[in-house]
């Protein structure tokens, strides 16, 4: 069994070199698997990490969890470490998608496979698989309640009552993550035709991708991005109605630009502002109607079929994918596991939340 696993996690990387090499090299039983995640600071990564060692551990696999606060050439030591130390599998949630490629070819010239965690790491044909959610329906789903917070749309996705015209601006997350792009595109297919017509305005006029990004998802700079466009664009008796947020942490800063510029949380003139990620000050704050809602990934399906992943891999079999025409990297379509995202609304967050065991009661008082 070990020399077979041997052979089939070489294979897994698409070079036999190491095939006759017995020994405990290859052996899947109690090895090594290095995990690499973004940042400490939002707490879904926290999740993740602490997720994906727990199910490694329990199958009886060492880790190595890194952290590198956003830091592109940290993540970049944090792998190579892991590669010298001895890990069999590297599990990596990129801070800059682009930034690995030599850390990629370290790993592919010691027989080493790579699943990409959530982020698809580009440019580098050494990524053998990708878990993640449907980043594209993640972005049709913030634009989806965007339009129902407004009451163009109902929740049921039949059309409301509204007609606007509404004042609307656009957050996109950080242009180094693919992710972003998926996001963004995902909700401006969903927003174009009401753009088109005239029910939503981007007052701003500031639609491009590359305008409205925010460098490594960062609260602060999404803050002072809305204040700015508060200060010149809404002045006098315009308002702003909503704002298409991509990740909790940048809905946290817009809403703090709202709250001094005036506008009166949950009141008449309150905007609405999307979200993702359902972290517990996010949720806190839709049941307190500011924010309006968020897209719930559930870190531990996306912790579990990663590890299913790892350990077939590992043990020179077949993993399981649902996906392989999406997510091309720039070199090759990476076969990927894509997981279902859910709209988290007030009316909803207790049968996604709560009754699903992600959070309890408590946690959100
Ligand atoms: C993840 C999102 C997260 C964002 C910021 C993205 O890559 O898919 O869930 O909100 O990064 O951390």
């Amino acid at each position: 069994a070990i020399g077979l696993s041997v052979v089939l996690t070489a294979s897994a990387c698409g070079s036999t070199e190491k095939a006759s090499e017995g020994g405990d090299t290859g052996s899947a039983e109690g090895a090594l698997v290095g995990v690499t995640m973004p940042t400490k600071v939002s707490e879904r990564w926290v999740a993740d990490g602490n997720n994906v060692k727990a199910a490694l551990e329990k199958l009886g696999y060492k880790v190595d969890l890194q952290y590198a606060e956003n830091d592109v050439p940290t993540q970049a030591n944090q792998i190579d470490n892991q590669i010298t130390q001895g890990a069999k599998l590297l599990i990596v949630a990129s801070i800059d998608g682009k930034a690995l490629t030599t850390q990629l070819e370290n790993a592919k010239a010691n027989n080493i496979p790579v699943i990409s965690y959530d982020r698809l790491i580009l440019g580098s044909p050494n990524v053998d698989y990708y878990t993640t959610f449907d980043n594209k329906k993640v972005g049709v789903q913030q634009a989806t309640s965007l339009l129902v917070g407004l009451g163009i749309k109902k929740a049921d996705g039949t059309d409301g009552t509204a007609k606007g015209p509404f004042n609307i601006e656009l957050f996109a997350g950080s242009p180094d993550d693919n992710n972003a792009t998926f996001f963004f595109n995902g909700a401006m297919e969903t927003l174009q035709p009401y753009i088109d017509n005239g029910t939503l305005v981007v007052k701003s006029g500031q639609k491009d991708f590359n305008t409205v990004s925010t460098l490594r998802w960062d609260p602060a700079t999404a803050q002072q991005r809305m204040e700015n466009i508060i200060t010149t664009t809404y002045t006098g008796n315009n308002k702003v109605d909503g704002v298409l947020s991509p990740y909790d942490g940048i809905s946290i800063g817009i809403i703090s630009a709202l709250k001094s510029n005036g506008y009166g949380t949950g009141g008449q003139d309150w905007p609405i502002v999307t979200g993702q990620d359902a972290e517990v000050a996010s949720v806190k704050s839709i049941i307190a109607n500011e924010q309006y809602a968020t897209i719930y990934k559930d870190t531990r399906q996306l912790a579990d079929v990663t590890v299913k992943m790892a350990d077939a891999v590992l043990k020179g079999q077949q993993p399981e994918v649902n996906n392989t025409t999406d997510y091309n990297n720039g070199t090759k379509v990476v076969p990927s596991y894509l997981l279902e995202p859910v709209i988290v609304y007030k009316d909803n967050y207790k049968q996604t939340l709560i009754d699903t065991g992600y959070y309890t009661e408590d946690a959100l008082k």
